[in-house]
């Protein structure tokens, strides 16, 4: 049986997560917040799902950089493992610096620290838009003459670090602070405290910091997210606010020098009344969020049924056909997106269960194309019109029951 043994990934970064839930509680700290805790992991699950898709892709633009541009003829040894590991963390340090100072990569990077919580969770804040941009960077590796092979096992180990130092449960580490980066040096860098703004995008050596100058020590306590905390629980509008927000910017930009510093330059420089402009014009952050046992047993369920899907779906990704592929992802996008909208009690997550029903009805049509199953379908649906109103109001009570709308 041809499985794919990187699902395991999931199962275990969940026993860590829960290891750390564990220690927090017995340390009697609050580190994670029911809300945080589910839209981490809902970038992160997103980003799993969207990763199967493109990583063949990425591997084929490495193999074809390496075969027609590789300056060195490089053949594995230890110390070219390690010369790799210094020059993936050393790209790194670049790429993790520059989506942090130009807005165009900034686009990308916020969804990363837009957790006002710091635990395991917020590392699974990976978007695919990242994975793409950081694809083009160590597009240099192949160009330099690494092997693909070599680059893409070196990329697993070094993507598997940082979700170690995502955790307020470790205080310092001794020696090891002069050379790798650890909790400490992490929590500063997703810290809004003015001192620690922009400071240590180092990977796993903090070497690189110390050189170029971006280097911080961990004095106060960090205040975790952004400058400006996004007040929203929306999948869509964590993915995309900072894209709109750039896009508003360059149409209210009177010369094209302007628009250029916008794109190009530091994320600052997006138009100040932007954000309350879009968040006016796309009502968010009007609803008050309001967290019920109900409404959470809701979503941890949803979350729950994902993950599971998620990881069979990884596991046995050889196997599954691609029609059936494209119905599962399309499902767990709209189940994340329906978690986000829970939690801001929009009324419109209702008319989802029906994109739900359909995706679902598909697939197993699919699987097993018997008119009965249409016929059922059609039924259901037909049902659903029919009692839409009587349906509608009875679901919106029974998720949101306890929350006045
Ligand atoms: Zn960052
Ligand atoms: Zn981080």
């Amino acid at each position: 049986m041809h499985l794919n043994y990187l699902a395991f990934a999931v199962p275990l970064f969940l026993a860590f997560i829960g290891l750390e839930y564990l220690v927090a509680t017995k340390q009697g700290k609050t580190y994670f917040r029911f809300n945080d805790t589910v839209l981490n992991l809902s970038v992160g699950i997103a980003e799993r799902l969207a990763d199967t898709f493109t990583v063949g892709l990425f591997y084929f633009v490495y193999r074809y950089l390496y075969e027609h541009y590789a300056l060195f003829s490089i053949r594995p040894s230890v110390l070219l493992w390690v010369a790799l590991l210094l020059c993936t963390d050393f790209v790194w340090y670049w790429y993790h610096r520059l989506a942090h100072e130009v807005t165009l990569f900034w686009c990308a990077h916020v969804v990363h620290h837009q957790s006002e919580e710091f635990n395991y969770t917020v590392s699974a804040r990976i978007t695919v838009f990242q994975a793409f941009l950081r694809t083009g960077f160590w597009a240099i590796l192949p160009v330099v003459g690494f092997p693909p092979g070599m680059i893409t096992s070196m990329l697993l180990v070094h993507g598997l670090y940082p979700f170690f130092i995502h955790t307020r449960t470790i205080g310092k580490l001794g020696v090891l602070e002069y050379i790798l980066v650890t909790p400490s040096h992490h929590r500063v860098h997703h810290a809004s405290n003015p001192q620690y703004l922009d400071r240590n995008y180092g990977d796993v050596f903090i070497i690189w910091d110390k050189l170029f100058g971006t280097f911080t020590k961990e004095t106060e306590e960090p205040v975790y997210g952004l400058t400006k905390p996004l007040n929203s629980n929306s999948f869509l509008w964590q993915h995309f606010h900072f894209v709109l927000e750039m896009v508003y910017s360059v149409r209210h930009a009177r010369t094209w020098g302007e628009r250029f510093r916008i794109v190009f330059g530091r994320p600052d420089n997006v138009h100040p009344a932007a954000r309350a402009i879009l968040e006016e014009r796309f009502i968010i952050g009007k609803d008050t969020v309001t967290e019920t046992p109900k409404l959470n047993n809701y979503v941890i369920w949803q979350i729950a049924v994902t993950l599971l899907l998620l990881f069979s779906f990884l596991l046995l990704e050889h196997y599954v056909p691609v029609f059936i592929q494209v119905c599962i992802s399309m499902l767990i996008v709209s189940t994340l997106i329906n978690c986000g909208a829970i939690l801001e009690q929009k009324r419109w997550v209702f008319y989802l269960e029906y994109a739900r029903f359909v995706i679902l009805v598909s697939s197993v049509y699919y699987c097993w194309p018997q008119p009965v199953v249409l016929l059922g379908a059609v039924v259901v649906m037909a049902g659903g019109f029919y009692f839409h109103g009587a349906l509608r109001q009875r679901y919106l009570n029974l998720v949101y029951r306890g929350i006045e709308n």
